[in-house]
Formats: C-alpha cells, structure tokens, sequence
C-alpha cells in the first residue's frame, strides 16, 4: 500500500498502467511537460467538459457559448497586455545552465529549511519574497538568493546570472510569405482562451441579441511555455482551459466577484467532495488586468493549490481592445438608472472571469477518487486499487460480464448492452473470473457491474455489484437502464 508521501507516484503509475494518461511522444522518450490521454483518460475528461459545459450554459439562461481559434491576431495579445507582461522572473544557473523560476527555487530552499525545522527562517525568507515579487524587484530578489547560498540542485553551486523576465508565450510563424522584417509574421499559440471572448464580445451580443448581465463560455487549448513544469499534469506546456467572461455593468463587479465565487464553489461540492478538501486563496499581487482575484485551492497529495481562479478583471481588456482595435466594445443599457431616472446608456462592460484548468480538474478527480482498500480477512490477505469517481464523471458506467462464454449467457449479455449503449457507456468482457473482472472495473472507476448467468435464462435477473461497496444483489434485466440513468444524472 502506498504512504501518503508516494501516494502521488502511485496515482501517476495507475493512470499510466490503466490508460489514463500516456507521457507524450513516448517512444521517443517523451515530450517535457506534455501528456497525452489514454482511453478511459479521454472519456473522463470529456465527462469533465461535458458537466461544465452544462453546469454553465444550459443551466444559466445568460450564458452562451462559442468556440474561438487558437490563432488570433498578433495585436490581441498587444491589447491584451500579455506580450508586455505575461512574464515570471527567472534565473540561469551559469555552469549547469539549468534555468529556475525564481519562486520555485526560493520556495524549494525555504522547504527545505522547514523539513530541517527551521520555520522561522523559512517564513521570512517567503514572505520577503512575495514582497519582491510583488514590487518586481530583481535587484532584491537576486541578493535573497545570493544572501541565503541557494545552490543549485544539479551543479551544486551559487554561480547566477541576473533575475530577468521570461515570456511565457509561444510564438511561431504564419502563412508562407517571407517578410524582411521577422516579427510582421509572429503569431501566438493562445495563453489563454478568454481573448477569443474578448474579440468576440460584440458579435455574440448583437446575434445573440444578449442583455447585461450575460456570460459567454468557452473550452479550448492555452499554450504556456512554462520555465519549470512538474506535478505531472498540474503544469504542462498544452493544456485546457474552462472559461467563463461574464459581462456586467460597471460598479457591480464586487457582488457578482462574490455570486461567481460561491456558484463555482458549490460546483466544485456538487460533485461530492468535502468541503474542508477546498480552500479559497486570495490574490495580494494582482494582475495587470484586475482589481480583485481568488483562487479556489484543493488539496492534492502535494498540498493545496490552485484549480480554479475567479478574476475580476475590470475594463482591462475590451477598453484595449477598442483602443488597439479603433472598434467600438460598447454596450447601450436601456435600463432605468434609480439615482438619475435615465437610463444606464453607453458603457464597456466590466467583466468577472472563472477559469478552471481542465487537466487540473482531470488531476483533482483522479487524486480525490483513487483508494487503496485494504479487504484482508481471517483467511486471507486480498487488497483492491479502485478509483471512486462520481457516477457522472466515469468513463464507463456499466460492466456487463456472462458468467461463461456458452450456454447463451454472451448473446444475453450483448443484448444487455445493446439496450443500454444508445444511453451510456458501457463494456463487455468475458474473459478471466468474475471476480479478476470485478478488480479491473474497480480499477477504471466503473460504478456498476452485471453479471449473467444461468438464473437469468430462468427468471430474467442479473446480479448487479456496487463499485463502492461492493454490495451485490439480484435485480430484474429490465431495471438496469433506469438504475444506471438515474446515478449519472
Ligand atoms: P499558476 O499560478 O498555477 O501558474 P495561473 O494563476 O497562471 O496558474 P490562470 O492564468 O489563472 O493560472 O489560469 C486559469 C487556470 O488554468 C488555472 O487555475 C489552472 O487550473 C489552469 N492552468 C494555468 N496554467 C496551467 C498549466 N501550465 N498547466 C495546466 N493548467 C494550467
């Protein structure tokens, strides 16, 4: 059984063993920071998608959703405040030539401090920091590094260079003409998907003839090149975004800063995680673009850290991108206005951002639901690996398994699985024990096993297994699709 140290590398080995999750590129020994989903990775992830989709846009009449390119214009990003200070501070060690972000390598020394007891001087050392980092002062920030002999962890030695920002875009080129100035064909790979909402705004206002307040949703792909990726899938280079701009009239941004707080908290609960495994975390340093931001935190095997982030970002973005743009990103508010008896007229909206990261919600499901259940007895010793994941959220939801390959129990079994797969997603196998079988569903996270077998040609029962429980119990063929139906809805 795995400790709570090497729980992580457990889950990390399971999804890859299970196919969850594959490095990237592999055989060519893998892609830095990059993952590819397996089989019942893509399906669990869809299922993700799916819940947030549906959660944020079928059950709010005033959200809509769209589907923006990757591609956008390389002025976006101008606008957009990303080419000037989408940055992190970060250093090079001059003999390994290893390059750091400067938080990770100072928080990395002040863990290690703490593990050799010395909290005292392990507070100070981070909250120096974060006064640093939010005054952007390298200066300072290079001395604290050189003042404390923070080595680093491949040459072993102080040697730095300067704290310098590095920009976490990708850039490559568009299109197959040559220009003699370079930067005329530069594009990004998207940082964030909340741009292509931004650039949108009007289009959907106007078709979707939308009234503020309203929200537009939209999934997709972001591109970081992230100086140090680790924790598996929690920072890659590629990943999904989940993101949601609601549009509001200026001065209300604090309630609806509250409302997305608590309707994205009781999202996150809905799907039947425990309160004290979440936290919020407010932002001291904010971003250029906001003027107040929140983190909602869960606490992986490696402690609590970000999933989600409310923002409340102002006028920050559709402001510039009228001025970069010469378009106008205004509403007309035909709603009375109480203090002046006129209507609210023309404004740019302010705006109140949730972005979760899809593969960070992939990793929090996967953390929360991965057991180790010792099930030894008197007799014998027997343990089972089992994923928990909530009904809704599981790649498969129903296992049908005849109990031998003959005697008619298989044709039942298919004919189980006909009825039912127009509805959910279901497996057939009938190779090995039931009882193997049981173990490798278990193992994927599948709540609910059938078993065929020679009752069932009698009296048209099937026995059905509870994933979590283990329970079985005998029930009619024809209940299947209504009992499965009703758990994942
Ligand atoms: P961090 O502080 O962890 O770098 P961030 O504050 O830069 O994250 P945001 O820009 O607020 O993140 O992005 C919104 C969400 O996108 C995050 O809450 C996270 O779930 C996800 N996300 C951001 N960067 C990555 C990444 N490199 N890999 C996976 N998910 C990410």
């Amino acid at each position: 059984m795995a400790t709570d140290s090497n729980k992580f590398q457990a889950i990390i080995s399971h999804c890859k063993e299970y196919g969850f999750v594959f490095p990237g590129s592999e055989i060519y020994e893998g892609q830095q920071a990059v993952y590819d989903y397996g089989q019942w990775g893509s399906e669990l992830k869809k299922n993700i998608k799916d819940y947030w989709w549906e959660s944020m846009t079928r059950m709010h009449e005033n959200i809509v959703g769209i589907d923006a390119a990757i591609f956008m214009h390389p002025t976006t990003w101008k606008a957009s405040g990303h080419v000037d200070n989408f940055n992190d501070p970060m250093i090079d060690n001059k003999d390994s030539k290893k390059r750091y972000r400067v938080d990770h390598l100072i928080e990395g020394f002040a863990e290690e401090k703490l593990a050799a007891g010395d909290e005292i001087s392990a507070k100070k050392l981070l909250e120096a920091m974060n006064a640093f980092l939010a005054a952007d002062n390298f200066t300072e920030l290079k001395k604290l590094i050189d003042d404390n002999k923070i080595k680093c962890n491949i040459s072993k030695t102080c040697n730095w260079t300067d704290v310098r920002q590095f920009n976490l875009m990708f850039s490559t080129e568009f299109g197959a003409t040559t220009s003699a100035n370079e930067e005329d064909n530069k594009v990004y790979l998207r940082p964030e998907t909340a741009q292509g909402i931004f650039v949108n705004f009007l289009n959907v206002q106007k078709t979707g003839r939308m009234k503020i307040p309203f929200g537009i949703a939209q999934i997709g792909k972001a591109f970081r090149n992230e100086i140090v990726a680790r924790q598996f899938i929690f920072r890659m280079r590629e990943f999904e975004q989940m993101e949601m701009q609601f549009f509001i009239r200026p001065g209300t941004q604090k309630q609806w800063y509250e409302f997305w707080k608590e309707e994205r908290m009781k999202w996150h609960l809905s799907l039947g995680i425990t309160e004290e495994k979440y936290r919020f975390h407010d932002h001291i340093k904010l971003a250029h673009y906001a003027d107040a931001a929140c983190d909602i935190e869960y606490d992986f095997p490696f402690g609590f850290k970000e999933v989600e982030g409310i923002h409340s970002r102002t006028n920050f973005d559709l402001k510039n991108h009228q001025e970069f743009s010469k378009k106008k990103m205004q509403y007309f508010d035909n709603e009375i206005d109480e203090a002046t008896g006129k209507p609210f007229g023309n404004y740019i909206p302010f705006v109140v951002e949730t972005s979760i990261g899809l593969d960070r919600m992939f990793l929090l499901t996967i953390c929360q639901s991965y057991k180790e259940e010792d099930l030894s007895s008197a007799e014998k010793q027997d343990s089972r690996v089992v994923l928990k994941f909530s009904p809704k959220l599981a790649p498969m939801k129903l296992a049908v398994l005849p109990l031998v390959k003959k005697d008619g129990l298989p044709e039942i079994a298919r004919k189980i699985i006909d009825e039912c797969k127009a509805s959910f997603r279901c497996f057939y196998e009938e190779k090995d024990t039931i009882g193997k079988r049981y173990r490798r569903m278990d193992a994927i996270g599948t709540p609910f096993c059938i078993t065929v077998d020679y009752q069932t040609k009698e009296d048209n029962t099937v026995t059905i297994r509870y994933r979590d429980s283990m329970l079985q119990e005998r029930i009619p063929i024809n209940n299947i699709l209504s009992l499965v139906q009703n758990a994942i809805k």
